[in-house]
């Protein structure tokens, strides 16, 4: 029997979300099946201009196509104002603050601890062994009885790497709590998403976003698939329009062009692989680390200085040496193949003494 068996979601819900009623707006209470009416029930300015009516809450043209797209039901997916508020909506409906607890692995992605402070959440850090993996035993150690989630991001932000599947599987097999997996950069892996898995795991939450390989940062849209009681349960503490009309409208548009967003993304891909031959002709580089996100991590002889030295050239990049596991090291976002070349010139120029 594994110890999922006995996992009840219900288990997880702070008291104070329990008996919540989600707030009824206007557009939950009255929803239109196209015939024309006169909307005189939100107190709206009735002079169209594109934006003067309050957006879907529950966005569901967007999410008829996401559903379709991802072969999962419009009941798994919930929306919002990017990742962050998504993985915020998670510790405000799991966590009790001042008691409960979550398990993150760095070298990773600094929302998970920023979040977990805001929400007033213990923060238990297991770090990632030497090759970036997680350290199964460690973690399931770790889990206590205020365990609620536990963070895995993969590809992994600043490593780049996938996690091995067996070990997040021994992961979502070994807890009872919810494994919350972040894919921001899924589009860039050759893995599988963890989506294909959702049936399999009453404890698994996949996130993902329009930030990276689609290409809209600036919108905002955070995606996060669930069982439908995970999904519900979400929905009852979301802000009722946390996901604006021209957040809505942008994203429409661009999850129906899959030919623009992968034309785009195997372009990156092969940007990705000649940025890396470079990297590692370079003196002052020690190590590339394999990856599988729209990013190149690489151990240099001194990070600062490097750092410093692109900086006076123009090009910005993150320094990671604060992370563990991660002295001098430096992330290299992969731009356009002009970005990159000149990328490469002035790693050149920088590399002769
Ligand atoms: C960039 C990134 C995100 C994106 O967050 P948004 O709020 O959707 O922009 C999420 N997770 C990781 C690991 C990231 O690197």
């Amino acid at each position: 029997m594994k110890v999922t068996d006995k996992f009840n979601i219900d288990d997880f819900v702070r008291e104070s979300v329990k008996g919540l009623k989600p707030y009824s707006s206007a557009r939950d209470e009255y929803v239109s099946d196209g015939t024309a009416m006169i909307f005189l029930d939100a107190n709206e300015n009735p002079y169209e201009n594109g934006v003067n009516r309050y957006p879907d809450p529950q966005q569901r043209t967007l999410k008829t196509v996401l559903a379709n797209q991802k072969n999962v039901s419009e009941q798994n997916i919930l929306l919002g104002n990017g990742s962050d508020e998504v993985l915020d909506l998670l510790f405000r409906a799991f966590c009790e603050p001042g008691m409960d607890n979550v398990v993150t692995l760095p070298p990773t992605y600094g929302m998970y601890k920023v979040l977990s402070g805001i929400n007033a959440v213990e923060n238990k850090e297991v770090l990632l062994t030497e090759d970036f993996e997680p350290d199964v035993d460690k973690i399931l150690e770790t889990i206590d009885l205020k365990t609620k989630m536990v963070f895995l991001c993969s590809p992994n932000n600043p490593t780049g790497n996938s996690f091995s599947s067996s070990k997040i599987e021994a992961i979502l097999n070994g807890f009872n709590g919810l494994v919350v997996i972040d894919e921001a950069y899924i589009d860039f892996s050759e893995h599988n998403s963890w989506l294909l898995r959702l049936s399999d795991f009453p404890n698994l939450v996949v996130t993902q976003t329009l930030s990276k390989a689609y290409g809209m940062a600036g919108i905002r849209l955070g995606i996060c698939y669930a069982s439908d009681e995970i999904i519900q349960i979400l929905n009852k503490i979301k802000p009722p329009y946390n996901v604006n009309e021209l957040t809505q409208q942008k994203a429409l548009s661009r999850v129906d062009d899959n030919d623009a967003v992968t034309s785009e993304v195997s372009k990156i891909l092969k940007e990705r692989e000649i940025l890396i031959k470079e990297l590692q002709r370079l003196g002052f580089i020690e190590k590339v680390y394999p990856t599988d996100a729209n990013f190149v991590l690489a151990k240099v002889d001194d990070a600062e200085k490097r750092y410093k030295q692109l900086l006076g050239l123009n090009v910005v990049v993150r320094n990671r040496s604060s992370q563990p596991l991660c002295d001098n090291t430096l992330r290299f976002t992969v731009g356009t193949p002009d970005e990159n070349k000149k990328l490469i010139e002035v790693l050149t120029k920088i590399s002769s003494p």
